[in-house]
């Protein structure tokens, strides 16, 4: 008897690694970081404690973002007219990835030990982006779903920000309304100019690594910032 392929684990061979991200170059256009605002016709929910201290109760990211999540939210009223997306996070500070990606670190170490280097950065960049590649704290990626007429989130297989396999867009084992709905999260996205990322149903992002790497341009346009929108205590 021949031993099946794991799905999830071929459904990876797809996602970008972190040697291809670390390969696009970066030139940051110098573009201001901003609150999502009334520009913004969808709804906005800060899910995040930890970046309160840097941002209070707003979501920020890098302005070139604002219309084009309002193009996304148009496309899709098209769709579905009275749903509307919901961002929940945005900007996260470089101090936040880099809590997140040494945790992460830590675990595999103790599963894996002789892993050190490239190889190292590899594993755990599966399960927290290495800072330096990282999209959210370019001010360049955003999570987002899509909530009802009462603000229900619509169904999606999993929560958002619930990380198991079946995160992965293409899973096979998510029922049929959710596939749809994360097919057309999808495609108002990418109307959009926003590079999706297939092992988060819920992440997009432009100018960073990820979507330069997606749409095949030379460089990224936002590098990872330090912002806080609030003042800090010296
Ligand atoms: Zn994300």
């Amino acid at each position: 008897m021949t031993e099946q392929p794991n799905i999830y684990r071929l459904l990876e061979n797809h996602f970008l690694t972190y040697r291809e991200l670390a390969s696009v170059p970066v030139e940051d256009c110098g573009e201001a970081m901003v609150p999502i605002g009334p520009e913004f016709s969808g709804k906005v929910l800060v899910v995040d404690e930890q970046m309160k201290a840097y941002t209070g109760d707003r979501i920020y990211v890098r302005e070139a973002l604002v219309d084009r999540l309002e193009k996304a939210q148009q496309t899709l009223k098209t769709v579905m007219p009275d749903c509307d997306l919901q961002v929940v996070y945005g900007y996260r500070h470089l101090n936040i990835q880099t809590f997140k990606f040494e945790s992460y670190k830590k675990t595999v170490l103790e599963r894996q030990p002789e892993l050190e280097g490239v190889e190292l950065n590899e594993t755990v960049h599966r399960f927290s982006a290495v800072p330096e590649v990282a999209g959210h704290p370019t001010g360049g990626a955003v999570d987002l779903h899509i909530v009802d007429a009462s603000g229900k989130p619509l169904p999606f297989g999993t929560p958002i920000h619930k990380y198991d396999d079946d995160t992965y867009v293409f899973s096979p084992f998510i029922d049929r309304e959710s596939a749809r709905n994360r097919q057309i999260l999808r495609y108002c996205m990418q109307v959009a100019g926003f590079a999706p990322f297939d092992g988060e149903w819920w992440h997009f992002s432009y100018g960073d690594r990820e979507w330069a790497f997606y749409y095949s341009q030379p460089k990224a346009i936002y590098s990872q910032l330090n912002f806080s929108s609030v003042e800090t205590a010296a």
